[in-house]
Parts: structure tokens; sequence; C-alpha cells
């Protein structure tokens, strides 16, 4: 597995056989099962894999939460490394972002709420990084987690707008045994909170019974979520919405498809989950 810094050096290795077909799954590191199954499917759909590691400073709105990111390169490129990864992007942030460095992408409307509206420029920083993997990489195919589904429509929307030539795969989220949606911020969680944080599953497993039961009132559905989350003492919800999966504009009434999503902290961790739901009346 070749783990690389500089960008000649991977932009060669990457050309090394221009027939062969290249997957790329972008991470800020800490990887898990969540991660490991994006590059499965990789593995699976193309000739080569490169995975970038890179905590990216330009998403971060807050620099107390940049400064906990977990962090471990090591055992990050062991696990690659035993899936048959065959390349590795660990850039600097001053490689990332050099000197002088001034240009960034902006998608517009669908950045707006949720996410974009309580994490201000951090949809900014990740389309900007996106965009440079995505010229670096020139990848065939690109794999992204459902677990961030804003983040999967917003690079959905730059793809399309700036004409990157590569198929988007989006992957289900990756949960722990009990329903917890696996992340890199869970081992911040105390034993105590990593329990609360149940609720955030357990909230979007009533809003999924409710939609299927025939409840189509958004109101309603986040009246129970509420009612499920909001009695433990450690979790403070930021937002929950229900939303059209496309434009994530919010929706009083489910009818076909809808996003449920939620950012819940948990102590001082920040959680997001979400769930597809499709409503048959
Ligand atoms: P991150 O390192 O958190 O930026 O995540 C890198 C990629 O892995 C993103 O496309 C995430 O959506 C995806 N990902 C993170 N957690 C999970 C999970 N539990 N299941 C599936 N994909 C995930």
């Amino acid at each position: 597995m070749n783990v690389v810094e500089h960008i000649e050096l991977l932009r060669k290795i990457r050309w090394q056989n221009p027939l062969e077909n290249w997957g790329l799954v972008p991470t800020m590191g800490f990887l898990h099962e969540g991660h490991l199954s994006l590059v499965r499917l990789a593995k699976m759909e193309n000739d080569r894999v490169g995975v970038s590691i890179f905590v990216n400073p330009a998403q971060f709105n807050n620099s107390a939460d940049l400064e906990k990111y977990p962090r471990n390169l090591q055992r990050d490129l062991d696990m690659l490394a035993a899936e048959g990864v065959d390349l590795v992007w660990t850039p600097t942030p001053e490689m990332a972002y050099p000197d002088n460095f001034q240009t960034y992408v902006n998608v517009e409307d669908i950045t707006q709420p949720l996410e974009g509206e309580k994490r201000p420029g951090h949809f900014r920083g990740v389309t900007t990084i996106v965009a440079k993997l995505f010229n670096v990489f020139q990848p065939q195919r690109v794999y992204f987690g459902q677990k961030d589904a804003q983040q999967v429509a917003v690079i959905r929307r730059m793809a399309t707008d700036l004409n990157f030539n590569l198929e988007m795969v989006v992957c289900p989220t990756v949960r722990e045994a009990d329903g917890l949606a696996m992340s890199s911020r869970n081992a911040r969680l105390s034993p105590e909170a990593r329990q609360d944080a149940l609720c955030l599953y357990r909230a979007l497993q009533t809003a999924e019974a409710l939609v299927q039961s025939g409840e189509q009132r958004a109101s309603k559905i986040i009246a129970a979520m509420r009612e499920i989350i909001e009695p433990i003492e450690r979790a403070n919800i930021d937002y929950i919405s229900i939303a059209d999966p496309e434009t994530l504009a919010e929706v009083a009434e489910i009818r076909q498809h809808a996003l449920i999503s939620m950012a819940v902290f948990v102590d001082d961790v920040r959680l997001i989950d979400n769930v597809l739901v499709e409503s048959k009346f």
C-alpha cells in the first residue's frame, strides 16, 4: 500500500496505468466499520482504491471540535492495508491549503438548512476539500455514507453543477449491534453517555414506525421523537428535521419520501443520524 503526502507522487501512482479504474473514499480518519464498508464496496467495483485521511480544518466551525477530533494514523493505515487499499493520501493542512490559498467551492441553497445552519462555513470547507480530492485522484467512482445525508446531497449537487466526470456511490449507515450509528466521535463518549446516545436511534425507529402506521404529519412525528430524547439529561437536541431528501426543504406532511434527520449533543459530543422513510399512504 502506498502512503503519500505529496500530490506529485500521488498523481504518478494514480496514472501508472491509465486504463485502470479508480475508486476514492474520502475520510477524516479514526476509521471504523462504517468507513470500511465504503472501502470494501470500492474494492469490489474498481481496479484500484484510493483513500484520503485528512481532518480538514476548513470544515470545522468550532476550533475545540477540531482539536478534540480523534486521530490514530498508524491504526488507520493498518486497517486500510488489511483491506488491500492501493493508495492513501495523508496531506498536512499546509499541503491542502498552501500560503495564499483563496479559492473555495460554495454550493448555495441546500447548504443553508440543517447542518449548514448550525455549523456556518462547514459545507464550504467540505465542498472545497472534496473538489480538490476529485481533482487530485480523478477517480471513476467516489464513495460516501448515507450517515451524512446532507453532505451526500451537497456533493451530488456540486459534482453535477461542476461537471465532475465520476459516479457517486452512496452506502447505507453502518450501526453498532445496539443501533448507534458508527462515528469517529463515538470514541469521545463516556460509558454513560454511550448508553444515552442510543436515544437518537430509538427516536428514529419510533419515527419510522409512525410513518409505517400511516402518520404523515411532521409535527406529530417530531413531537414523538422529542418525547424520547428530552427526558435524557445528557442529551440536548440541536435540531430534528423532516425534509424533502433532494431539496432538504422542510415538509409539513410526508408524501412518498422524506429524510428524517437530527443532531443531538450527548454531553459535549455532537452526534448526527438520519433515516429515509417512505409513506405508502
Ligand atoms: P468521516 O471520516 O466522518 O468524514 O467519514 C468519511 C465517510 O465515511 C463519509 O462519506 C461518511 O458519510 C462515511 N461514514 C461515516 N460513518 C459511517 C457509518 N456509520 N456508516 C456508513 N458510512 C459512514
